[in-house]
């Protein structure tokens, strides 16, 4: 193995890198669902930018697109002014995702990051409820911005923020205790006036936790979550930055559980190119903004808003795309089921094409990821513990490459077996 010259990086780059020390490699070229560094070894990509490259690397058809945008000297940065670039893509979001799904929602376009997206929905419900405190769950993950720290679970990212995180009050998770949670404790405390629990403006939930473990949300327990917060007056936010976009196959993640969210935020694969976006949608009643009170300089990255609307057109105007990831999904779920069934202390879950392979001893998922990394293939854990190694291939990747990956990663699970 070539050893990767990186000493700018270490001598240069903050400490508060990441994903480079996992995968110590500089990478030079992708396509697809494959990465290639300098010295031209390949990879492949079963982490896909964390979720914000569902449609692959370098797309050709995206790319098209974006090379014919900017040859044809389109708007690049636009602040919120109307442009046709966006006006195409609000046509499209209208006509592609809201109008087929009976959904009345007003789109907001804040800064580029997931992070911003979760900021202006906590600040948008504040604001419409006149209410503070705002309902989390047990292993959320929100991003690392103050606001959306706050409603994170994960100590070490909370303890980043160095001023106390208010104003948010976690509750268990589906699957968090060992009785099915029904919302026994929820309901109680918000209809006992003695409970300390104030009136919440909003719950924020992932119908999947990507980053908390991949910890899937049963389509009952969602319901039961949607119809408290109509009962009580609580709005509620969806954070589909990361499960979105077809991750877990339907283009809204909670669409399996036939629920309407009052505020949905997406990023990451909303771009469709990878490039930064992001958006807030919300019932239409809800948009009480002020002009320019929720602002930032780069909401309109237009770029961004050509491949996202070439992405919306060409892989979400027929189901396709959702029948293809399901199916996929549940090769995936086949395969590490029968893995699981030879390795004890191994267990799974999932849904779509997000799935976990979740190990007793943590320290074996670390050593997984290094090996499959050794081997080619890029996959990172997740979890409190860090004891899940996380599957998110691209949506794109071929029913070949599925099987290829599958191979590496049992190939990596064998020899942490073996080395035991
Ligand atoms: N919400 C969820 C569910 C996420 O998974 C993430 C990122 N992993 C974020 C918000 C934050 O997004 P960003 O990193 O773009 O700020």
């Amino acid at each position: 193995m070539t050893i990767a010259e990186t000493t700018v990086f270490e001598a240069l780059e903050s400490n508060v890198r990441g994903y480079c020390r996992s995968w110590p490699t500089v990478f030079d070229t992708a396509r697809g669902s494959w990465l290639t560094d300098e010295h031209g070894k390949d990879y492949l990509d079963f982490f896909a930018g964390a979720g914000a490259l569902n449609y692959g690397h370098n797309n050709p058809i995206l790319k098209q697109a974006l090379i014919d945008y900017l040859t044809g000297d389109g708007i690049t940065h636009g602040l919120d002014m109307s442009t046709v670039a966006k006006r195409r893509l609000l046509e499209t979001i209208r006509d592609v995702l809201l109008v087929p799904r009976g959904l009345d929602y007003k789109v907001q376009f804040p800064g580029p990051t997931g992070a911003n997206a979760v900021e202006a929905a906590l600040k948008l419900a504040r604001k419409v409820t006149g209410r503070t405190t705002v309902l989390n769950f047990t292993n959320a993950f929100h991003g690392m911005t103050l606001g959306a720290l706050s409603v994170t679970g994960n100590a070490a990212k909370r303890a980043g923020a160095g001023v106390p995180l208010v104003h948010a009050t976690p509750m268990p998770y589906d699957g968090y205790l060992a009785e099915p949670e029904d919302f026994s404790w929820m309901r109680r405390a918000l209809d006992d006036a003695s409970s300390g629990l104030d009136r919440p403006a909003a719950v924020i939930v992932e119908t999947v936790q990507g980053e908390g473990g991949v910890n899937v949300a049963r389509v009952e327990w969602l319901r039961r979550l949607a119809d408290l917060c109509a009962a009580r007056g609580i709005l509620l936010i969806v954070d589909d930055v990361q499960m979105g976009c077809g991750r877990t196959g339907p283009f809204f993640s909670f669409e399996v559980a036939g629920i309407s969210p009052d505020i949905v935020t997406l990023s990451k694969s909303i771009g469709g190119y990878g490039l930064p976006m992001a958006l807030v949608l919300m019932r239409a009643e809800l948009d009480q903004w002020a002009p320019g009170e929720h602002n930032g300089t780069f909401r309109g990255n237009n770029a961004a808003f050509v491949t996202a609307d070439t992405a919306l057109r060409h892989y979400w105007s027929d189901g396709r795309l959702t029948d293809a990831t399901l199916a996929k999904g549940d090769r995936i779920r086949k395969h590490l089921t029968a893995l699981t069934e030879n390795f004890p202390g191994i267990t799974t879950r999932g849904r779509g094409l997000v799935h976990g392979l979740v190990f007793d001893d943590a320290s074996q998922a670390a050593k997984v990821c290094r090996i499959a990394f050794e081997l080619g293939l890029l996959v990172e854990t997740s979890g409190t513990a860090d004891e899940v190694v996380k599957l998110l291939p691209p949506l794109t990747t071929t029913e070949d490459e599925i099987a290829y990956g599958l191979g590496l990663l049992t190939r990596a699970v064998e020899t942490v077996r073996d080395a035991h």
